[in-house]
């Protein structure tokens, strides 16, 4: 395959990056910040489909090769000329048709034009490209050649107890260890392990490509991302701090459970008295760099500590003076400081009530989990609900959990909508009746809020014949189709971009008429302004 931008571009980010939500089903290449560089089929190939969405992809183009490949090309400023032709009819409908097929398909040559790169959809100017076959995505670097160096960097190695009795360096919980690391770490009971690290080049930080994981020179784990198959989208499980935007931590063993086809090894160490060497290589697109660090393993306490300020470790449920590791088969409730904590495994499918919240199950496999309520106290909207909290965090889902809510006793509904309580991450106000239903992505804190905040506008502009709203809502925030403009009796509506809280529209009218601004709970905000 050919670079698909020209000139050539730089790849900014990789397969299976942690995108918080789900996995990066492909790879980005950068445009140096700027809309409109030619896009090139990367080889011979059919245009049979695209899609034009407001959010997401943007503006996309599959492209057909034979032995079943498809490339995706997304976040378009606009198709070639003959494609744009093709769509026209589409257009005049809705300027987001969604998916519309291309019939006859278009052929294009490896290296013709087949598009412009741009910064529709989410995010900004880069070009996200995807190789895909059947069901899966695959990773394209290895189809690419690139002659540019890079640098691989490993930041820290983590241990993590795997038993509440596993102590490192005599700490009961996970320690991290800045890289390079002389000193030999000190480990009783059993362990897993993590680690820190990323790929740099030109100014650019992005994820590796895998690892592999040798004990006293035997292979004990590999992850090389190859590929992954769609129902894995929201697989983060592998990644150990997936809820913060920074460098991602891999586990180095797989989880229990492994879900994943890319990954495969022990899933915890429980090593004998002595000291062993543990040497890591991990791989990046065009550079590999391994290291090596010593453990010494001990007999642990007879008896693991009491710990008071937790009763379970943040990563694991280990609780306070019960000795073995504790995974009980059904949910036990224990009460801390007045709070019920909720421990157990969900099963499969399961679905499980606590307070008005119900939370369904869709993994394959058991998960331990805890889930206790505590009051909300983070921000400005009201809560109509104790706020419902989920750990362990860094055992991220491999499927979206659904989430009901069930309150008759609330009168109105309308502005109520269910919010991630750390970020007021707004899930919608989907409600049923009594029931509000979601879907979330990952472990985290949740509860329901009322949004009777209206949106502000801050600024409105003419330049020419287009309008520019500037706007800001604390809430739900402001939908793509949030702005409109009434005059001469005529409805405009304007395209909202969330990245820069500005809505653009061309008017025909001129005169006196109104800027009306909605945000997701239905608050209006209205200015007379003069076009
Ligand atoms: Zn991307």
């Amino acid at each position: 395959m050919i670079n698909p931008l020209n000139p050539p571009q730089n790849i900014t980010s990789t397969l299976c990056e942690n995108r918080y939500t789900h996995l990066h089903a492909g790879v980005d290449f950068s445009t140096g910040k700027k809309n409109g560089l030619p896009v090139l089929a990367v080889m011979d190939g059919e245009a049979k489909q695209v899609k034009i969405t407001y959010r997401g992809y943007g503006k996309c183009l599959y492209l057909f090769h034979k032995d079943g490949y498809i490339t995706v090309y997304a976040h378009l400023s606009k198709f070639s000329e003959e494609i744009e032709e093709y769509l026209k009819p589409h257009y005049k409908k809705n300027p987001y048709p969604g998916i519309v097929e291309i019939i006859p398909p278009i052929f294009y040559k490896k290296g013709d034009v087949i598009a412009y790169s741009g910064e529709s959809g989410f995010g900004f100017p880069h070009l996200h490209f995807e190789l895909r076959k059947g069901i899966e995505t695959l990773n394209p670097i290895p189809y690419f050649n690139f002659s540019n160096s890079s640098k691989i960097f490993l930041k820290k190695i983590v241990i993590i107890p795997e038993a509440p009795y596993t102590s490192i360096n005599g700490k009961f919980k996970k320690v991290s260890f800045k890289l390079p690391l002389k000193d030999e770490i000190n480990v009783k009971g059993p362990f897993s392990l993590g680690i820190e690290a990323y790929e740099f080049q030109i100014g650019n930080k992005r994820g590796i490509q895998g690892f592999d994981l040798y004990l006293d020179e035997k292979l004990v784990s590999t992850l090389y991302f190859k590929g992954f198959s769609y129902e894995d989208y929201y697989g983060i499980r592998f990644i150990l701090n997936y809820l913060s935007f920074g460098n991602s931590i891999y586990n180095l063993n797989p989880p229990k459970n492994n879900p994943y086809n890319f990954f495969k090894g022990e899933n915890y160490f429980d090593l004998k008295e002595g000291k062993y060497k543990f040497k890591v290589n991990v791989k990046g697109l065009s550079s590999e760099k391994s290291f090596e660090f010593f453990i010494k393993t001990s007999k642990p306490l007879p008896k693991p500590p009491i710990l008071k300020e937790n009763i379970f470790y943040k990563s694991h449920f280990f609780l306070s003076g019960i000795e073995g590791m504790f995974y009980p088969e059904n949910i036990n409730i224990f009460k801390v400081g007045g709070v019920d904590y909720y421990i157990g495994n969900l099963k499969p499918k399961e679905i499980f009530k606590i307070g008005p919240f119900e939370i369904k199950h869709k993994e394959k496999f058991s998960v331990p989990f805890c889930f206790y309520l505590t009051k909300y106290e983070n921000g400005f909207l009201e809560p109509k609900t104790l706020q419902l909290n989920m750990e362990p965090k860094d055992l991220g889902l491999t499927k979206r959990a659904e989430i009901n809510v069930n309150l008759p006793e609330l009168k109105e509904k309308e502005k109520v909508g269910i919010y991630g309580a750390r970020g007021n991450f707004y899930y919608g106000n989907n409600w049923e009746g009594d029931k509000l239903k979601a879907e979330v992505f990952a472990p985290d804190d949740y509860v329901l809020l009322e949004d009777k905040i209206p949106p502000e506008i801050l600024k409105a502009y003419k330049k020419k014949n287009k309008v520019f709203v500037i706007t800001k809502d604390i809430g739900s925030g402001i939908p793509w189709d949030g702005v409109q403009v009434k005059i001469l009796g005529r409805d405009y509506i304007l395209e909202y971009d969330p990245d820069h809280y500005k809505a653009i529209g061309e008017l025909k009218d001129k005169g006196k008429g109104e800027i009306i601004v909605k945000d997701r709970a239905g608050n209006k905000r209205i200015k007379i302004f003069h076009f």
